[in-house]
């Protein structure tokens, strides 16, 4: 029996939780930098919350509201170097995966002045990190309970994780409240993205008893979420947003216990060349990846499908429906290119049966090549 997990992040949750639970804070210091996006640590209400929670505790603070979608990791840098500056003694990282998981490099930066911006995926730095909090606005990523940060290389373009105990957070606020400003499209793409983790998790062959505990928990609230995103006239009542975001969370615990498969990474591409948000570009490779377990692990492709109690035709058009990357197109050549990517790519392990370059590159012809 595989009983491995690890949760070393303390979990404070529930509707206003910041402001129930203030007094947490002052441990932490008396000067911190927050680290956002433009938009929605504003729009969440997020930041009122803080602001008024640092205010008790007379903590000062300055805020970097720079990181765009796919931060780069010159702009957490660049945010390391401002929080240094400051004289911040922790950082708090407020909004969807993108701030979340800049800030976690921030903080990496911030504690090791000498390093350049590329040096974080070597992953030896020399001091440990800035204590890190982090507020979700999102009910996607899961960054709030995982190890990893996904950066973008600027000067390649190019979207890379690291994994490593130094980006877990002293402690995530839960608070869905912070969900119900998100548009649509955001809400969609993250429910994807929060599917994928629970999925690729489910079906990899180290998914161990916790991890499959919480991906039986997610997978149904996420694919019914997904049901109703799937109507035009959509509307998340309270409850609805807070048993997404909670289920979002577990699925992050399955990703930060088993990793991902070829979804992710395949994802990448779409997003770096194709602008396509991450949570639909990783969904666009669901489908292939059940009908891929259903031929090499089908016990297991089967139990994912009686969770959702819905046939696997059902699954492709559901989620294909709503990855919505049908569009895109590309020539051999192209393809090619992207394969030189797949030589040892350890997601390809994390499949049942194993998966190779050559059957990548024959799924993407198969999904994407130019017709002519
Ligand atoms: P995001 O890139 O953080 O945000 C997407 C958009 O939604 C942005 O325009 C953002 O606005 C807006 N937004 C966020 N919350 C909002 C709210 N409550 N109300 C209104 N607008 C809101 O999206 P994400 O999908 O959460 O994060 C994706 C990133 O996380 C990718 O880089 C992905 O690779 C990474 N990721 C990380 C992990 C992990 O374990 N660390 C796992 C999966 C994915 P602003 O930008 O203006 O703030
Ligand atoms: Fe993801």
């Amino acid at each position: 029996m595989n009983l491995n997990f690890n949760m070393p992040v303390k979990l404070i949750s529930g509707r206003s939780c910041i402001a129930e639970n203030a007094g947490v804070f002052s441990r932490f210091g008396t000067k911190c930098l927050i680290v956002t996006g433009k938009s929605s640590a504003i729009k969440s209400g997020a930041i009122d919350d803080i602001k008024s929670a640092l205010e008790q505790n007379d903590i000062k603070y300055e805020i970097f509201d720079e990181i765009c979608e796919n931060p780069y990791l010159q702009h957490c840098h660049e945010c390391g170097t401002a929080a240094r500056e400051f004289g911040a003694d922790f950082i708090i990282g407020v909004g969807g995966g993108s701030p979340l998981d800049a800030s976690k490099a921030a903080a990496i930066y911030a504690a090791n002045p000498q390093m350049q911006a590329q040096e974080i995926y070597d992953m030896d730095w020399a001091n440990p990190p800035l204590d890190l909090i982090l507020a979700g606005t999102t009910a996607g990523t899961g960054s709030e309970v995982t190890a990893v940060s996904v950066l973008t290389d600027k000067t390649t373009g190019r979207k890379r994780a690291i994994t490593h105990p130094d980006c877990y957070a002293k402690i995530s606020f839960l608070d869905p409240k912070y969900t119900d400003t998100m548009p649509i499209s955001v809400t969609i793409s993250t429910a994807l993205d929060a599917l994928s983790h629970a999925v690729e998790g489910f079906l990899s062959p180290s998914c161990g008893e916790f991890a499959d505990i919480f991906a039986r928990k997610s997978i149904p609230i996420i694919w019914n979420a997904l049901l109703c995103l799937e109507k035009s006239e959509f509307q998340l009542d309270e409850n609805l947003r807070d048993e997404l975001y909670y289920a979002s969370i577990w699925a992050g615990f399955v990703l930060n216990s088993c990793g991902t498969a070829f979804p992710h990474p395949f994802g990448y591409i779409l997003t770096e060349d194709f602008a396509i948000a991450h949570g639909r570009a990783c969904a666009a490779f669901l489908p292939e990846l059940v009908e891929y377990n259903l031929e090499k692990n089908p016990e297991r492709a089967v139990e994912l499908l009686e969770l959702i109690d819905a046939p696997y035709t059902n699954f492709i058009s559901v989620i294909s429906g709503l990855a919505d990357c049908g569009g895109i197109s590309m020539t051999e050549e192209q393809i090619l290119n992207y394969a030189d990517r797949w030589e040892n790519l350890k997601n390809f392990k994390n499949v049942y049966g194993g998966y190779s370059p050559e059957q990548g590159i024959a799924l993407f012809k198969k999904l994407f090549l130019i017709k002519n």
